[in-house]
C-alpha cells in the first residue's frame, strides 16, 4: 500500500501500517521532505521499542517501509492508497485524479482529510465508489480510533474493505454513512467547543468555571477552553467560518489580537507570563450549566443517528477513542434522560432564538414516544429493563462459546481499562444473569496491548460522598463467588482496582513484562475491594504490607515468586499456557471444581476444624454423581472423560 504526504499524519499511518506488518510506500514532493518522516518514524519507533511495545526490532519494521517522490512507480502496484496531503480541496482534487490516472483499476483510494467533502474529492476520479474517507485521528500510533467515511458513491464494498483493513492495523474503525460537515467525532465535539465559548462572551460564565465544571464536574479529560488552546483557536475558528456558523464573540476576538493558545504563548490562559491552564476543582462554583453543553452535544449526536450517519455505538465509540470522553454522548445523554435535554433545549430557544437550539427531529420522536433514556428502558439504546438475561453492555464485551467458556472483556482500552463504578456494574451484572449452567469457565482480560486494568477510576472521585465510596461495589464478590472457574489473563499493567480483579479471580495467569501493585496509598488511600484481605491471605503479611504500604510496582516473575498469580509467561508463549489452563478447566467435571472452588473459598475463612468438615461434606455430596462414575470409568478404560456436570 502507499501513504501519500510524509508530514503530520502521513509518517504516522505508514509507520502504523509497517508495525502491523505490511509494505507501505511513503510518498511526498520532495525528497527532503520524506526523510524528515522517515526520520520521525526511525524517533517514533525507537521510542515505542524503549516501552517495550514493539513485537520486532526496530529495523524489521522500517525494512518494510519504502519511499518515493514520483507518484507513478509508488502507486503502480498499490491496493490502497492514503493520501495525508494538506487540507485543501483543489490539492485534493489535483492529486486523486493523478491516481485515477496511475493506480490500479481494484484500488482503493482514500482519504485522510479532517473535514473537506469526500464526495467532492471522488469527483476527480472517474471511480467515485472505490474512494472512501480514512480519518485517522493524531497520533496515528496512539490514537485508536479511524472514522471510515462514505462520500455518496462509495460503495459498500469499498468500506467494508476499508473497515477491515482498519481493523486489521488493530485500530477501531467506525462507520460514517454520510458525508456531513466533521463527520462523526468533530460534529460532537463543535458544542463542547462553542456553547462555553458563547456563555463566557455573554458574560454567563468565566473561562475557568466553565473548565473546571467539565472536567472536575463532569469527567471530561480537558476543559473546552483549555483544548482550544492546545488545538490552536483559530483552527476552530476557521472550520466554523469556512461552514458559515455564527463564531462566539470570545474566539473572534482572539484570532484578532493574534492570541491563538500555546503556540502563540497565550490564548484563553496565560503560557508563558502566566502558569497556563491552572483551573483547579474549586474553581467549579457550581453555576457552570454543563447540561447546556451537554444537552447540544446530545442534539447533534441525535441528528447524526436520526440522519443515519452514525449508529448510536458508532457516535459513543468515536468520542470516547476520538475525545477520551468519559463515556459516549449517548450513553450519557440516556442517564440525563432525553425529556430533560428536550426541555433544555426548548428553553434555550425559547429565550434566545438563537438558531443553534432547535431540538433535532430524532431527539424529539425519541422523547415523544415515550424512549427518553435509561430509566424508561430505551433512549439511544435500548436497556435490559427486566433484569433477565445478560444487558446490552458498553465497557465490557463478552462471548460464552458452545464449549461453556465466557470470555468477559474490559474494554476502555483508552483509559487502560481502568474500572469505573459503570464498569464494575456491568461485570456485577453479567455474571449475576448469565446462565451459569451453559458456562464452564470465565475468562477476563482487558482491551488493548497496555493493561489488563490499571486501576480504579479516580476521575469521579471528587463527586462520592464517603458514604457512597464505603458502599464497595458487589463486583469483586460476585465474580469471586461465581460457581465456575475464573482466570484473569494479564497482558500489562494490573494495578489497585484491577489487581483487585485479577485477586476476586481463582487463577491468574500473566506475561514476564506485566506489572503488579496496590498504588492506592499514593492516593490518600487504602484498597477498598477486598485487596488488603486477600493480599493478607495470599502472600502472607510481610510481603502484603510491603505491597500496600509502599504503593509501588513489582514485576511479574516476582509476583510469581509471591504466589501472586500462577505463571509468569513470555508473551509468545502466554496464548498456549493459557489454552492449557483454559483446557483443564472447560473440560473438568463441573460439580466437582464448583465444590472445590467453594470449599477452598469458604474454608480459607473459617476453623480447620470447620473447613474440614466443609471438605468432607462436599467430598461426600460428590460421591452420588454422574461425573465421578465418568471420571472413574474413564480413567479404566485409559480414555478422557466426558463430564456432564450432572
Ligand atoms: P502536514 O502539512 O504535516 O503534511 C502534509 C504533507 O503532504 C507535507 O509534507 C506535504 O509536502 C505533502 N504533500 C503535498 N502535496 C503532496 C502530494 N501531491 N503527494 C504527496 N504528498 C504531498 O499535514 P498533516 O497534519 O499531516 O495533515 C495531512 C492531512 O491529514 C490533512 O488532510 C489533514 O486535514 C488531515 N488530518 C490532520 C490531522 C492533524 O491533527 N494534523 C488529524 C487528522 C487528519
Amino acid at each position: 500500500m502507499t501513504v501519500l504526504g510524509a508530514g503530520n499524519m502521513g509518517h504516522g499511518i505508514a509507520e502504523v501500517v509497517a508495525i502491523a506488518g505490511y509494505d507501505v510506500v511513503m510518498r511526498d514532493v520532495e525528497s527532503d521532505l520524506v526523510s524528515e518522516g522517515y526520520e520521525s518514524i526511525e524517533w517514533s519507533l525507537e521510542k515505542l521499542a524503549e516501552k517495550d511495545r514493539l513485537d520486532e526490532s526496530v529495523e524489521e519494521v522500517l525494512s518494510r517501509i519504502d519511499t518515493a517522490v514520483e507518484l507513478e512507480s509508488a502507486v503502480a502496484d498499490a491496493d490502497l492508497v492514503i493520501e495525508a496531503a494538506p487540507e485543501r480541496m483543489d490539492l485534493k482534487k489535483e492529486i486523486f485524479g493523478e491516481l485515477d490516472e496511475h493506480a490500479p483499476d481494484d484500488a482503493i483510494l482514500a482519504s485522510n482529510t479532517s473535514s473537506l467533502s469526500i464526495t467532492e474529492i471522488a469527483s476527480a476520479t472517474s471511480r467515485p465508489e472505490s474512494v472512501v474517507g480514512m480519518h485517522f485521528f493524531n497520533p496515528p500510533v496512539k490514537m485508536a480510533l479511524v472514522e471510515v467515511i462514505y462520500g455518496t458513491e462509495t460503495s459498500d464494498e469499498t468500506a467494508e474493505a476499508a473497515y477491515e483493513f482498519v481493523e486489521s492495523l488493530g485500530k477501531t474503525p467506525i462507520y460514517v454513512r454520510k458525508d456531513v460537515s466533521g463527520f462523526v467525532v468533530n460534529t460532537v465535539l463543535g458544542p463542547y467547543i462553542a456553547e462555553p465559548a458563547w456563555m463566557v462572551s455573554g458574560g454567563e460564565a468565566t473561562v475557568r468555571e466553565a473548565d473546571a465544571a467539565m472536567v472536575h464536574r463532569r469527567g471530561y479529560p480537558m476543559g473546552p477552553f483549555e483544548l482550544s488552546d492546545l488545538t490552536g483557536i483559530d483552527v476552530g475558528y476557521h472550520v466554523r467560518e469556512e461552514a458559515g456558523r455564527p463564531i462566539p464573540p470570545v474566539m473572534a476576538e482572539k484570532v484578532e489580537s493574534d492570541e491563538l493558545g500555546r503556540k502563540t504563548g497565550a490564548g484563553y490562559y496565560d503560557y508563558e507570563s502566566g502558569e497556563g491552564a491552572n483551573y483547579g476543582a474549586s474553581d467549579d462554583s457550581g453555576e457552570f450549566d454543563t447540561l447546556r453543553v451537554e444537552a447540544r452535544m446530545a442534539n447533534e449526536a441525535a441528528r447524526l443517528v436520526g440522519d443515519g450517519v452514525a449508529t448510536p455505538e458508532a457516535v459513543d465509540t468515536g468520542v470516547r477513542l476520538g475525545l477520551g470522553f468519559p463515556e459516549g454522548i449517548c450513553r450519557r445523554a440516556d442517564d440525563i434522560g432525553l425529556d430533560a435535554i428536550l426541555e433544555k433545549l426548548e428553553t434555550l430557544h425559547g429565550e434566545t432564538d438563537e438558531e443553534r437550539f432547535p431540538p433535532d427531529d430524532h431527539l424529539v420522536e425519541l422523547v415523544e414516544s415515550g424512549r427518553t433514556g435509561r430509566e424508561a428502558g430505551e433512549g439511544f439504546y435500548e436497556y435490559d429493563s427486566d433484569g433477565d438475561g445478560p444487558g446490552d453492555y458498553r465497557l465490557l464485551n463478552y462471548d460464552l462459546s458452545e464449549e461453556g467458556l465466557l470470555e468477559v472483556e474490559l474494554d476502555r482500552p483508552e483509559r487502560m481499562n481502568a474500572l469505573s463504578t459503570d464498569l464494575l456494574g456491568e461485570i456485577d451484572d453479567l455474571l449475576s444473569s448469565v446462565d451459569a449452567e451453559a458456562v464452564r469457565c470465565v475468562t477476563f482480560e482487558g482491551a488493548g496491548d497496555r493493561a489488563f486494568s490499571a486501576g480504579a477510576d479516580i476521575g469521579g472521585f471528587a463527586d462520592r460522598s464517603p458514604t457512597d465510596a464505603m458502599d464497595v461495589t458487589p463486583a469483586f464478590e460476585t465474580v469471586e463467588e461465581f460457581p465456575r472457574p475464573t482466570l484473569a489473563k494479564i497482558e500489562g499493567y494490573c494495578l489497585g482496582g484491577g489487581l483487585e480483579l485479577a485477586l476476586a479471580c481463582d487463577l491468574r495467569v500473566a506475561t514476564e513484562d506485566s506489572e503488579f501493585g496496590s498504588p492506592e496509598i499514593n492516593l490518600g488511600l487504602i484498597p477498598g475491594g477486598g485487596g488488603t484481605q486477600k493480599l493478607l491471605r495470599m502472600l502472607g503479611e510481610t510481603r502484603a504490607k510491603e505491597l500496600v504500604f509502599r504503593g509501588n510496582r513489582i514485576g511479574a516473575e516476582r509476583a510469581e515468586e509471591w504466589g501472586l498469580i500462577n505463571r509468569a509467561v513470555p508473551a509468545e508463549e502466554f496464548d498456549e499456557v493459557v489454552r492449557e489452563f483454559v483446557d483443564d478447566l472447560l473440560h473438568g467435571p463441573p460439580l466437582a471444581l464448583e465444590v472445590a472452588k467453594k470449599v477452598m473459598n469458604e474454608g480459607a475463612d473459617a476453623s480447620l476444624d470447620a473447613a474440614l468438615a466443609m471438605e468432607s461434606q462436599g467430598f461426600g455430596l460428590l460421591f452420588s454423581t454422574d461425573d465421578l462414575r465418568e471420571g472413574t470409568a474413564a480413567f479404566r478404560e485409559k480414555r478422557d472423560p466426558e463430564f456432564t456436570g450432572e
